[in-house]
């Protein structure tokens, strides 16, 4: 066969596929790419089949100290449309992300989605701004409707059934929010206290009604923790009668196993009351491997070991618990 007649068939070829599905590369999803489970999940529940959502960085990744490999390199390249939280977070990838942003369009959610008044300032460095956003889940509901549009300007068609995911989520976010209240404000008062491996916590004790956070390490995780900062929250901890401290998955559980035995070593009782998904959600296919669950996860593992009592699962979350296997 000689090249034109090839390219003649190639083209009667096109043209047969094209009849037989006219849209077809018009429906291809878009190859979307998010830093952390945590928006890729939203997202993927907001593009419907619109959109193909990845993780960059799986379970027990801690985004702050996260460097791009090469294959990550590689997945970016491929990418569509990039999301992340902001520079406060992936604080190693950053650079990485900048350099897409001229050929591929990329988003920050944090600056995206949030006017400043809606943001937290880390306490620590004045001006820089707490990246943990989806601790509070009403907030964390507002990237759902940016990501649509985001979606939408590479697929238009999308729109109206994005705009119909974006409602469905919101109806569930709001029950996850109340429910999240609830249980918080079932602990009794001066328990309601969250001491963590790394302040990751600020916007849930805001939203929640916790009374102090304090943890080892400041909002990033960039440095050491030192014997000072192991002292300092033993303090916090003996002074207000914590009953229960949380190691979070992302990050070596020593320097909590290391308060724990400070405090003990005082004379005073407390206890690790488990582990909670700070920056990371679990493995995915499990239930913590949704944001639904690794919110739910959190407020289960908090309420129980600070004193509360569960309030009862919400109606507008029973599919999601259905799909999971969950008793409500
Ligand atoms: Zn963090």
């Amino acid at each position: 066969m000689n090249r034109q007649i090839a390219s003649r068939h190639s083209i009667a070829l096109g043209a047969l596929l094209a009849l037989a599905n006219p849209v077809a590369a018009e429906e291809t999803p878009l190859n979307a790419l998010a830093t952390v489970g945590m928006i890729a999940d939203v997202a993927q529940k907001v593009a419907g089949e619109c959109a193909k959502v990845s993780a960059l960085l799986g379970s027990g990744t801690d985004p702050h100290y996260y460097s791009a490999t090469p294959s990550d390199v590689d997945a970016l390249a491929a990418a569509e449309l990039i999301f992340y939280v902001d520079r406060a977070l992936e604080e190693r990838l950053a650079d990485v992300l900048d350099g897409f942003r001229a050929r591929t369009p990329t988003f920050g959610l944090a600056s995206a989605s949030f006017s400043e008044a809606d943001l937290l300032e880390d306490p620590d460095e004045p001006g820089e701004l707490d990246p943990h956003l989806w601790m509070d889940v009403s907030r964390w509901a507002r990237i759902a409707p940016v990501i649509a549009d985001a979606i939408a300007a590479q697929r238009p068609d999308c729109a109206d059934a994005m705009a119909d995911n974006v409602a469905a989520l919101e109806v569930q976010m709001d029950a996850l929010h109340g429910w999240v209240g609830d249980a918080i404000a079932s602990i009794p008062e001066g328990n309601r206290m969250l001491v963590t491996a790394h302040d990751a916590f600020y916007y849930f004790a805001d939203a929640y009604g916790i009374e102090a956070s304090e943890a080892i390490e400041g909002i990033s995780t960039a440095s050491e923790a030192s014997i000072g900062d192991i002292r300092e929250v033993a303090d916090f901890v003996i002074a207000n009668n914590v009953p229960a401290v949380f190691v979070e998955t992302t990050i070596n559980p020593r320097t909590i196993e290391a308060l724990v035995a400070e405090v003990q070593s005082r004379g005073h009782d407390v206890v690790i009351g488990g582990e909670v998904f700070s920056d990371a959600m679990g493995d995915e296919g499990t239930p913590e491997g949704t944001y639904i669950g690794m919110i739910r996860a959190n407020t289960v593992t908090i309420t129980e070991a600070l004193g509360g009592t569960l309030p009862d699962w919400p109606e507008a979350l029973q599919a999601w618990a259905q799909e999971w296997r969950i008793a409500p």
